[in-house]
């Protein structure tokens, strides 16, 4: 099978030809059709973070596919499912986080494309208890960017509880913020778009956000003061600058959601103890989603909800892939099909 391999955090990937792995006792094995690319990938390919996957490994969590093969004792899932693969490749289902709806914490937990091989490859293995069906209505090249990117912001638009008329900020409009912003209109929220280039601002403003903030004409800080502050600002951009942002555009009461995972190297968010005091801010590290969480945003996909922007590319393409991320080419997700 084809795959694309990182072997050193500072050399390009390499495609291979690699033997299509047996599923062990517990897994199945997907033929994959496709696999977004997400900025996480990124992350792993250049051992930004500082617990690191240990090269060489192939990347990929957004992966969807269909199950061509059983590993021994399986039955909760069937030759033929269609299924995606997600970031929490497997949890060990006892511990105080699993059996409090809390997997995604489990101390554990294996990640696909990351602790574990993903699906940038034609075939991939994975733990037949934590793939995530995928509804007939969805297509697999939709349901791949949902796979994380939507089941991410999806579970940031919850656990920030935003209520319907609150005003919710989200920094960063890339494959997880265009579907944020569509997540936080879903439930009732004023939504503000910002981001740094105008193509992903138009797409917000297409996608249901209210007001949109070019963060390189205007400081956001102050456009949003004059909007009233925020309730909620999600950030979602690569910088810690954006966290200082989102935080000093909160007003009282406010909640700051981080997802995005900057490099190490690019050093810490700094956070005035006074004002998140006085404030009474809240900060909440939200953690990509539990499988119901997948389940719950294919639902509503597939009923129509929400809309994925996103592009086809070939795996072989996967350097000039990432390059196009990193230099913000494209406002749409990259998917890549096969
Ligand atoms: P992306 O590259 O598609 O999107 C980032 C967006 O931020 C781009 O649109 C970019 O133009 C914008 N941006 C850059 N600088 C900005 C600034 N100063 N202000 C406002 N916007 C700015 O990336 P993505 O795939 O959406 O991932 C975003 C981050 O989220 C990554 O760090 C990724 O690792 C992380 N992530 C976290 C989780 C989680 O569970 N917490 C899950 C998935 C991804
Ligand atoms: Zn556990
Ligand atoms: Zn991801």
């Amino acid at each position: 099978m084809k795959a694309a391999v990182v072997n050193d955090f500072s050399q390009p990937l390499e495609i291979v030809e690699r033997d299509i792995p047996e599923p062990a006792d517990g897994q199945v094995l997907i033929q994959i059709e496709a696999c977004g690319l997400c900025h996480t990938d990124i992350h792993a390919a250049h051992g930004d973070w500082p617990v690191k996957p240990n090269p060489p490994f192939i990347p990929g969590h957004e992966g969807v596919g269909t199950i061509v093969k059983l590993g021994p004792g399986v039955t909760v899932r069937a030759l033929g499912d269609r299924v995606a693969i997600p970031w929490l490749g497997h949890a060990c289902g006892h511990c105080q986080y699993c059996i409090d709806g809390w997997e995604t914490l489990c101390e554990a937990q294996q990640n696909s494309g990351y602790s574990v091989d993903g699906a940038f490859a034609e075939y991939a293995v994975a733990d037949a208890s934590y793939v995530v069906p995928v509804p007939d209505e969805v297509s697999s090249f939709d349901a791949a960017p949902l796979t994380c990117a939507g089941v991410t912001t999806y579970k940031a638009i919850k656990v920030a509880e935003v209520q319907p008329s609150e005003r919710v900020a989200v920094f960063g409009i890339g494959g997880l913020g265009h579907l944020a912003v569509q997540y936080a209109h879903l439930v009732g929220a004023e939504v503000i778009a910002v981001d740094i280039q105008p193509d992903k601002l138009e797409l917000a403003r297409e996608l249901g956000a209210d007001h949109v903030v070019d963060a390189t004409q205007t400081d956001p800080v102050k456009a949003i003061a004059d909007l009233g502050g925020a309730d909620v600002a999600v950030a979602l951009a690569v910088t810690p600058q954006a966290f200082e942002q989102a935080f000093a555009s909160l007003r009282r009461g406010g909640r700051l959601v981080c997802v995005a995972l900057p490099p190490e190297l690019a050093g810490p968010m700094r956070l005035p103890i006074f004002e998140t005091v006085l404030k009474g801010i809240r900060v909440i590290g939200s953690i990509v989603g539990t499988r119901e969480d997948l389940a719950q945003v294919f639902r509503l996909h597939a009923l129509g909800r929400t809309r994925v922007v996103a592009e086809p590319r070939k795996l072989d393409d996967v350097n000039s892939a990432i390059a196009e991320v990193l230099q913000g080419q494209t406002s749409a997700r990259l998917v890549f099909a096969f």
